[in-house]
């Protein structure tokens, strides 16, 4: 079986049982998908790396060896592979949430119920230290406390600070007007503005209080900033979205010079009747995606930073299909 279709299948079911002799230690992460849960694994072979929340009642299960070697099995699925650990919530990066907590209550995200600390430059800093020679890239994320203006002001002094360790720096808050120049000054190389949703009206529904067309005039500006290849942006995929609506959103995407990011819906208690994708869904579109990064010239294996480079969470068009 081809990479592509084996890891759309693995992440369709997205969870993992833990078994065997190997001493896990599940990372617990307050960004991305499953923030705020009971803990993920990176299993890799080869080919890339897939993460995978811990559930006990799993379909797919996870065997490990005291070295690391690991088999994941389940449902048409037998795979040789070996476990990554994770310093700061990826494997080979730093990639640390800022502000834990958010103003903001986005139906599908578990960042606003997190208990709230906002990181300062010396504890940043001083985590980067201990990890500098294993890691390839620094990326900071945040949600929002206080104030968007706040927030950003707290990102640029740590994207300042850091810049001094000579890795690449990759950035993804919530934008406003201007923020991509101030980052870039600051010494960001890449930044990661998520649209988050395929149509505008689902954005509404998903995303009280955040504006959907000022966040796509800021990725147009980013790009001009930041340059092509350099600039990305979440879209989850199965938040209700038609496919023809997921399309038009990777269409208008990479038109404008941003590579996608197409995140598999982890399903929640606060998104009732939405399942995950299928992994025919995900990879029918990553497929999609594939051909108009071809077509506007884009290249996601040059990602420095972040969830393009990192790829446990999604298919990536253009490196695993
Ligand atoms: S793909 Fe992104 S959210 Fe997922 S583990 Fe990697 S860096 Fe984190």
């Amino acid at each position: 079986m081809q990479w592509g279709t084996l890891k759309a299948r693995i992440l369709a079911y997205g969870t993992v049982r833990l078994t065997g002799i190997y001493p896990f230690h599940p990372g617990q992460s307050t960004a991305g998908p499953g923030a705020g849960s009971t803990g993920s694994v990176f299993f890799a072979t080869s080919h890339g790396r897939i993460r995978l929340a811990i559930d006990d009642h799993s379909l797919l299960k996870l065997t490990a060896d005291a070295d690391g070697s690991a088999r994941l099995t389940g449902p048409d699925i037998d795979v040789e592979g070996h476990i990554e650990d994770a310093g700061y919530h990826c494997p080979r990066q730093a990639f640390i949430t800022l502000s834990e907590g958010c103003i903001f209550s986005c139906r599908y995200c578990a960042v606003p119920s997190l208990p709230k600390h906002i990181k300062s430059v010396e504890e940043v800093t001083g985590m980067i230290e201990q990890v500098a020679s294993d890691i390839d890239a620094i990326s900071l994320t945040s949600g929002v406390i206080g104030s968007v203006e706040e927030d950003e002001l707290r990102a640029i002094a740590v994207v300042d600070a850091v810049a001094g360790f000579g890795i690449p720096v990759g950035v993804s808050i919530y934008p406003i007007p201007g923020t991509p120049q101030r980052l870039k000054d600051a010494g960001a190389c890449e930044v990661k503005f998520n649209i988050e949703t395929a149509t505008e009206a689902l954005f509404q529904n998903m995303c009280p209080g955040l504006d959907y067309e000022g966040t796509w005039t800021i990725l147009e500006d980013s790009v001009s900033v930041f340059g092509r290849n350099r600039v990305f942006s979440n879209v989850i995929l199965g938040l209700g979205e038609t496919y023809t609506e997921m399309e038009a959103c990777i269409h208008r995407l990479t038109e404008i010079g941003v590579i996608p990011v197409i995140r598999p819906l982890s399903p929640s208690p606060n998104l009732p009747g939405l399942p995950r994708p299928t992994a025919e869904d995900i990879l029918r579109i990553t497929k999609f995606a594939r051909e108009e990064l071809k077509k506007a010239g884009l290249d996601p294996t040059q990602a420095q930073t972040m969830c393009t480079l990192c790829g446990g969470c999604d298919l990536v068009a253009g490196r695993d299909v």
